[in-house]
């Protein structure tokens, strides 16, 4: 039951755009609040939108792995809402993991431009650690080892070496950070539109 309600939902603006992922737990909340609607995919390209009562009314047929139960009602387990009233929620942040640094920077060195597969890749303090610098996504790039062991604790201005480009942190794709979980639900690819560098890269 907290497996199903930890599912992520895809999240799609009042424009079908999507913005996000959240909790089926969020989901049924939104859609209780009526601030969202459930998207339910028939084939390719047909949708239909659902509120609460339509959805509890067209999860009737569902099987019971697929039902979330409360006290007054069962329901299906959305897989896709579309925002009632907010054109987008609070953007979520990307997790700071090593894997979501280098694909940031698309797994190449931000000093040499070398494309590399990951075990050959490093993290670089652009301003050393021991001159202060941080672990953050503004103070980190994609390194080779090469190139990280020539920069050393060096600034940039000393070692001669800039990031190509300037580090920030990611802005959230729904596909971003869904990779520990598996891949993304069949239904939502009508919507997606995956990074295909990124999904070469990884592979
Ligand atoms: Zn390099």
């Amino acid at each position: 039951m907290d497996m199903v309600l930890d599912r992520p939902v895809l999240v799609l603006n009042r424009f079908w755009q999507p913005v996000q992922t959240c909790s089926a737990r969020r989901a049924v909340k939104l859609l209780c609040l009526g601030h969202a609607q459930v998207v339910e995919t028939e084939g390719e390209e047909r949708f239909r939108t659902h509120d609460l009562d339509s959805w509890v009314e067209a999860s009737v047929a569902a099987v019971a792995g697929e039902l979330i139960h409360s006290v007054r009602l069962a329901m299906r387990v959305p897989r896709i809402i579309v925002l009632a009233l907010y054109d987008k929620l609070p953007r979520l942040e990307v997790r700071f993991t090593r894997r979501n640094v280098f694909l940031r920077d698309k797994f190449t060195c931000q000093y040499c431009e070398k494309v590399l597969p990951e075990p050959e890749l490093n993290l670089d303090h652009v301003m050393p650690r021991d001159k202060g610098g941080r672990t953050t996504w503004e103070n980190i790039v994609t390194s080779c080892v090469r190139c990280n062991t020539r920069k050393a604790n060096k600034l940039p201005h000393e070692a001669n070496m800039f990031p190509r480009r300037k580090p920030v942190a990611p802005r959230w794709r729904p596909m971003f950070g869904l990779r520990e979980q598996g891949r993304p639900d069949e239904s939502w690819r009508h919507f997606l539109d995956p990074d295909p560098k990124a999904v070469r890269m990884s592979a």
